[in-house]
């Protein structure tokens, strides 16, 4: 079980594997700066065009597979947002990028559902507009679950975020949106209205609450009630956000995109508080977190389980010899080789600290843990590490110990660095557990 996630190394979000994206932009220094932007911070294929001309025959030439547009509303050849209604005749998902903006350009505008809009007013115009496309482009992979009873108002609320892009699940009462949560496991936000026959809003809102913390799930309340103890009670149920009816669907995009983006955030930090920064892979607070887990499982079924301690040897002779930094390209290579070994896999790996690493392995004695340690020592072995000019190897040793009572997790831990301990003192580059010190004193 390797250590992954959705964001790059940077915490910069997450990139759009080159989707393409139309970008129709007459400025030269707007449309060169966007498209280098698209291309390094998102990972998009950008197509540019410079004038409605150049949209129209982009689109003859291949109409179909554009993930989004990014329109201005003044073109040369087109002043009055034509380029914009191309591309909606086209049904891309549009963002317009625009200097003119008034109320009635914004009515008009929105009339047509686009999915945003970002006014290029402001010295932020350009990071507002590649976090709106970032946003727009993960909204797809944003599950919400919209509850209410009544169809039309629901088809509103759908409607809306759709158009922002996200994957929405519908409920018409309580119950069934409860039945929602089982079915999918992975909705982040509920938008759910109050008056509803089977169950209020704001009770559904402290059921939910009851199996997902705010951390783990948002929930906006919605109503048309005049109550203004509404939005209070809705919050003090639970809820993350309210907002009464009829919605701005600025401020509805807003709320909905600041929750999503909370939850993202935490998401992001407990990954970073999982990560060993070196080595990409589970560190020791991550192991220590979900090893004991494992193991109670594994007793309740009283099945036995087994942990491994992983040294590599002399590794103080190599920094000393090579430098720190080689040093540091010996473990990642060491991390990476076991991060592929280990990948898909149910036994969970960590590096513990220095050039330790502990790994878990469930359902697994030690005799068959030992036995599988040994493939992965014999496999390390092998292992040729460039560095100036010289293949560089190295060996480790491992200690192996059967878990099958309930004891504290450092006393599992203590038994199988027992057993490198003994690996060490053997002479390196080999694997001991007490089944091995079982068989030995057998023979
Ligand atoms: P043994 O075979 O008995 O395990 O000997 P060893 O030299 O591998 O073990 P020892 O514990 O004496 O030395 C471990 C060294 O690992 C000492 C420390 O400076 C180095 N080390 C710890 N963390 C890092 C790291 O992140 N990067 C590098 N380059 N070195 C590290
Ligand atoms: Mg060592
Ligand atoms: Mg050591």
């Amino acid at each position: 079980m390797a250590f992954q996630t959705d964001f790059n190394r940077d915490g910069s979000g997450p990139r759009f594997g080159g989707q393409r994206i139309l970008l129709v932009e007459d400025s030269r220094m707007f449309s060169a700066v966007l498209c280098h932007r698209f291309q390094t911070e998102l990972g998009l294929n950008v197509i540019p065009c410079s004038s409605r001309k150049t949209l129209q025959d982009a689109l003859a030439m291949d109409g179909h597979g554009y993930a989004m547009a990014v329109v201005d509303l003044n073109l040369p050849d087109a002043p009055y947002g034509e380029a914009l209604d191309c591309a909606m005749a086209h049904n891309i998902p549009t963002i317009v990028f625009t200097a003119t903006f008034d109320l009635q350009i914004r009515d008009r505008i929105m009339q047509r559902n686009v999915i945003d809009y970002v006014l290029k007013d402001n010295e932020f115009a350009l990071d507002n507009l590649v976090a709106t496309v970032r946003r727009a482009m993960s909204n797809r992979k944003t599950r919400v679950l919209v509850v209410d009873d009544i169809g039309s108002a629901r088809e509103v609320l759908v409607g809306l975020l759709r158009t922002q892009q996200y994957t929405v699940v519908e409920a018409s009462s309580g119950l069934e949106a409860l039945a929602a949560l089982e079915a999918y496991d992975d909705i982040e936000l509920v938008v759910t209205d109050h008056h509803m026959p089977d169950m209020s809003g704001y009770d559904l809102t402290r059921r939910i609450r009851q199996r997902f913390g705010s951390d783990k799930l948002r929930i906006i309340g919605v109503s048309s009630s005049n109550d203004r103890m509404l939005s209070a009670r809705f919050l003090k149920a639970g809820a993350s956000d309210f907002l009464y009816r009829p919605f701005v669907a600025e401020e509805l995009q807003g709320r909905v995109a600041n929750n999503v983006e909370t939850l993202a955030h935490l998401k992001q930090l407990r990954a970073a508080a999982a990560c060993d920064y070196l080595t990409g892979l589970y560190n020791r607070r991550y192991f220590y977190d979900q090893g004991p887990k494992l193991v109670n499982d594994c007793l309740r079924r009283k099945a036995a389980s087994s942990v491994a301690i992983l040294d590599i040897d002399h590794f103080k002779r190599l920094n000393d010899t090579y430098g720190h930094e080689i040093g540091d390209l010996v473990l990642k290579a060491v991390a990476d080789r076991l991060a592929t070994i280990f990948e898909g896999s149910d036994n969970l790996l960590s590096r513990l600290g220095g050039e330790e690493f502990a790994i878990l392995f469930p359902m697994m004695d030690s005799a068959a843990a030992s036995n599988f340690c040994d493939e992965i020592r014999s496999d390390i072995s092998r292992l040729k590490v460039t560095a100036d000019d010289e293949a560089l190897s190295v060996t480790v040793s491992i200690g192996v110990a059967e878990i099958s009572g309930y004891e504290t997790f450092d006393n599992y831990l203590n038994a199988a660095d027992q057993f490198l301990y003994m690996a060490k003192h053997k002479g390196r580059n080999i694997v001991y557990s007490d089944a091995r010190m079982t068989a030995e004193a057998a023979q």
